[in-house]
């Protein structure tokens, strides 16, 4: 089911928002060569719960064990901050997290660099974070989710890059994952229509080479299948009468 937020809920998920803006800002400063993941983990962690009533919105869900998804490289979501994971010069860390604040979750994802990263890495953050843009910028009121996922796939696929097709974004509010699943792939004027006072997390997952992708044996970290790079870049927006506003913005 879709649900409609009121103004007010979208004030209190702007509030959350502003809280994993801010988580964003502070993991990445910290994303230098030897740090590890867990210890990106332990900042994040503390920054939420150093705003009153906010908790993280992963650690938990569905069993997931930590505050943070952090994927390096080839790895494109869900990776497991771990101690010895430890970020070296010339990586790529995709960091997603969420905070919950008065019930409502809000959801957003940034790929920090590590150190000097190789032009055609930055090409392929740059191509991402336009295709997230191009996402955004489709979430209007009357528009379809199917525009939204024609908007992505047209920005990554004419860069020379590939969308993952097994995930997907989401609707959210007082649940972390919610009604409408919005691909990265789609066609113009199909799937649900979008109404003001929708919620919904848009976020491409980007890969260099093929789109396939497979989940490694813990059970959590997806990969690509070929090995290239992954990119990830996500904001929660809220429909409205005059397109959408970003509520994961610093
Ligand atoms: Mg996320
Ligand atoms: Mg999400």
């Amino acid at each position: 089911m879709i649900t409609v937020k009121s103004a007010r809920e979208i004030e209190t998920m702007g509030r959350a928002g502003r809280i994993v803006a801010g988580v964003l800002d502070l993991v990445r400063s910290r994303a230098v060569p030897g740090v590890s993941t867990w210890e990106l983990d332990r900042i994040a962690e503390e920054f939420i719960r150093s705003h009153e009533a906010a908790t993280p919105s992963f650690k938990g869900l569905y069993g997931f064990p930590a505050t943070l998804c952090t994927s390096i490289n080839a790895e494109v979501v869900h990776g497991i901050p771990s101690k010895r994971r430890v970020l070296v010069d010339g990586d790529i860390v995709s960091v997603d997290v969420g905070v919950c604040v008065g019930g409502l979750h809000a959801d957003s994802a940034v790929t920090a660099t590590v150190g000097e990263v190789a032009p055609a890495t930055h090409a392929l953050l740059e191509a991402t974070q336009r295709a997230l843009a191009a996402g955004i910028a489709a979430a209007r009121a009357g528009a379809h989710v199917g525009d939204i996922g024609y908007a992505v796939q047209q920005v990554a696929e004419s860069a020379g890059y590939s969308v993952v097709r097994e995930l997907v974004g989401h609707g959210i509010g007082a649940q972390f994952h919610e009604e409408p699943q919005v691909p990265n792939f789609g066609r113009p004027k199909h799937g649900a229509r979008l109404m003001p006072g929708m919620t919904i997390a848009i976020e491409p997952m980007v890969n260099a080479g093929r789109p396939e992708v497979r989940t490694l044996g813990d059970r959590w970290t997806v990969v690509t299948q070929d090995g290239s790079l992954s990119a990830h870049f996500e904001h929660t927006v809220a429909i409205t009468e005059n397109g959408a506003r970003i509520l994961t913005a610093a």
